[in-house]
């Protein structure tokens, strides 16, 4: 487009060239003429200054029609030379039988007598006629001007009696033609010369706004607006250079709204927490934000320009013509073994009034958690039904055992009926504990903080689970319980009742996990702001991989063995809810077959006084 235009390419040559071409064709026909008529004028001038008058050839005429041929021609010859013109070179004179009767040219007397050959002569006596012509001499190099006119007999006027011959050089006549020739000629090349100048002026004149106002369009594409093409007049051009200039100031103006406009969108879609991408009419990505980006995991160069198909790794079980057609909502899985992901994507047209389709939208939503919330939900449900109906089943069984006969065995029915009812306070418990559960879902659970000293709570704990097994005389599972409790006193801020519950549920499973006579042990320990509680066993342990899903709700290691003590799977699971609200945290770290260690810990801020006692304890 900004290609340099040759000089013989552009308007200011075209123009001078026109300009020339037209002065010379108009000043070469005027030239033509004029010189044309002008040859004609001085012609015929010419021919006028050499005509004899009438009484030469009236005296002539006469001595032709003299019988005495001798004095006839004595008195043509003294005619002849009284004719005093300059311009006739040559005047002869022929009777009716072709006989040269006189010559005005001395040299040539001798012709006098003879029979004439001239052709002219000879036609104008047979047909009574004049004949002119001019002939070019190449004896002497020079024009002539020859006629010939019938003599008529003086007396009748009717008869030819011979013809007079005129031959005039031509020469001055042609000087005075070629002369002004000359000097119109070169008239014309001063005009010319001088045209061109005028033309060349004024071709600038034109193609110098328009040059500016090539370069200003040029300017204009390529977007930049702060030139002005100056406006010279108010003629065409001047006009067209406002209308240039005006063109300037509306594109920069459409420009920067479809500017704004863009960055408003690109700001839109970048803010968005969904994934947008919109493709042309091929279904190719042309925009991109950035959190499908995050999405997919791609490159936004990388996918613009991709198919959409393929952007969204669905080319497999779509087309776009699909895609199109019905505006669906998908479901992607785009879960890998290290991630889960599942996208919601839903297409719409982008369409114009005529309905012509230019492409599509997709907005993509991570709906990951919300299926896995889904997930979870009906595995709950499932779950509560399922851990249900187990004691529900036995009771039944049971019930039917009895009525049918077996509550009149005095051996049997006070068996059936212990585990009946230890079976329905299995229930109540699981039903407690799933209250509980949804009551801490729901946010609606109230803790009632106290102010306590730790270090007094747990030791109490543990002296009522010391106390426990002493009362009992034959208890079913002994062990040890051994305290590695800091002598600090520790002020926590806690509800006591929840706390209490969640110690209690982690001592029972470490009796229940473990064998006859092992050892707990309990340590308490504080650090900068955290006190740690940490109740170890040597029991089963856990297998590696259930150690991440024993905080889970209804997760047991072994169902049966659980079942068989009692366990609802959920003890754990509202554990981890109390520490939770309690702001703390609760972890496991255990070996399969050497034991585990559940660890609390819990948010502490030290008591400056404490450390004062402390220090007047040590010194
Ligand atoms: P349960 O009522 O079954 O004890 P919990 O939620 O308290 O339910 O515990 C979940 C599971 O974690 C238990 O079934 C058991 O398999 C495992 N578990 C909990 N504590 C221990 C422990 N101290 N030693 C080994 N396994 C344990």
């Amino acid at each position: 487009m900004n290609s340099k235009i040759k000089f013989f390419q552009s308007i200011h040559f075209k123009i001078a060239l026109v300009f020339a071409l037209v002065l010379l064709i108009t000043i070469e026909i005027i030239g033509a003429v004029f010189v044309r008529q002008l040859e004609r004028q001085n012609l015929n001038t010419f021919k006028q200054q050499i005509e004899l008058p009438a009484y030469i050839e009236n005296s002539i005429s006469e001595q032709l029609s003299n019988t005495n041929r001798k004095s006839a021609n004595k008195k043509i010859k003294a005619i002849l030379s009284d004719v005093n013109n300059v311009n006739i070179t040559e005047i002869r004179v022929v009777d009716s039988k072709g006989i040269i009767r006189g010559t005005s040219s001395v040299n040539n007397q001798s012709i006098v007598g003879q029979k004439t050959t001239n052709e002219d002569i000879k036609k104008t006596i047979s047909n009574n006629r004049s004949y002119d012509q001019n002939v070019y001499d190449d004896k002497t190099n020079a024009r002539y001007y020859v006629s010939s006119l019938p003599l008529l007999n003086s007396s009748t006027n009717s008869s030819v009696v011979g013809s007079l011959y005129i031959r005039a050089n031509l020469e001055s006549v042609y000087a005075s033609i070629n002369k002004i020739t000359l000097l119109s000629l070169s008239a014309a090349i001063v005009a010319i010369a001088l045209g061109l100048l005028v033309a060349i002026v004024i071709s600038r004149a034109i193609s110098v706004p328009i040059d500016e106002m090539k370069k200003q369009s040029i300017r204009i594409a390529r977007g930049d607006f702060s030139g002005h093409v100056k406006v010279y007049g108010n003629d065409e051009l001047g006009q067209l250079a406002g209308a240039v200039n005006n063109l300037s100031v509306r594109v920069e103006e459409a420009q920067d709204s479809t500017e704004a406009d863009r960055r408003r969108l690109d700001g839109v879609l970048r803010h968005m927490s969904d994934g947008v991408l919109a493709t042309d009419r091929r279904g190719n990505v042309t925009i991109i934000n950035e959190t499908a980006v995050d999405l997919l995991s791609s490159s936004s160069e990388e996918s613009v320009g991709m198919s959409i198909l393929d952007v969204l790794h669905i080319r497999q079980d779509y087309t776009i013509r699909e895609l199109l057609e019905s505006e669906e909502e998908i479901i992607i899985d785009l879960s890998t073994d290290a991630n889960e992901l599942i996208l919601h994507a839903y297409f719409s047209l982008i369409q114009r009034e005529s309905g012509f389709i230019s492409g599509l939208v997709c907005v993509l939503h991570d709906i990951t958690e919300q299926q896995h919330e889904e997930q979870e939900r009906r595995q709950f449900v499932s779950n509560v039904s399922h851990e249900l109906r187990t004691p529900l089943t036995s009771v039944r069984s049971y019930v039917e055992a009895l009525s049918d006969g077996a509550w009149e065995d005095p051996e049997l029915a006070p068996n059936f009926l212990a585990v009946v009812q230890d079976e329905t306070e299995r229930m109540i418990r699981m039903i407690n504990d799933l209250l509980s559960l949804s009551r801490m879902d729901a946010g609606t659970s109230k803790l009632n903080f106290e102010y306590v000293n730790l270090n007094e709570l747990i030791n109490y704990i543990l002296n009522r689970f010391d106390m426990i097994l002493n009362s009992d005389d034959q208890p079913s599972k002994t062990y040890k319980i051994d305290r590695k409790i800091t002598t600090k006193d520790l002020w926590v801020d806690l509800d006591t009742d929840k706390f209490t519950q969640v110690v209690d549920n982690l001592m029972n499973n470490a009796i229940k996990y473990s064998p006859d006579g092992g050892t707990i042990t309990v340590r308490l320990l504080e650090t900068h702001n955290h006190v740690i509680l940490t109740i170890s066993d040597q029991g089963l342990g856990i297998p590696r991989k259930d150690i991440a899903h024993v905080f889970d709700r209804f997760f047991r290691v072994d169902k049966a063995r659980s079942r068989k003590q009692g366990g609802t799977g959920l003890g754990l699971a509202i554990s981890k809810e109390v520490i939770n609200l309690l702001g703390g945290q609760i972890w496991v770290d255990s070996i399969e077959g050497r034991g585990s260690n559940f660890y609390i810990s819990l948010p502490y801020v030290p008591y400056e006084g404490d450390e004062w006692d402390d220090d007047s304890e040590n010194s």
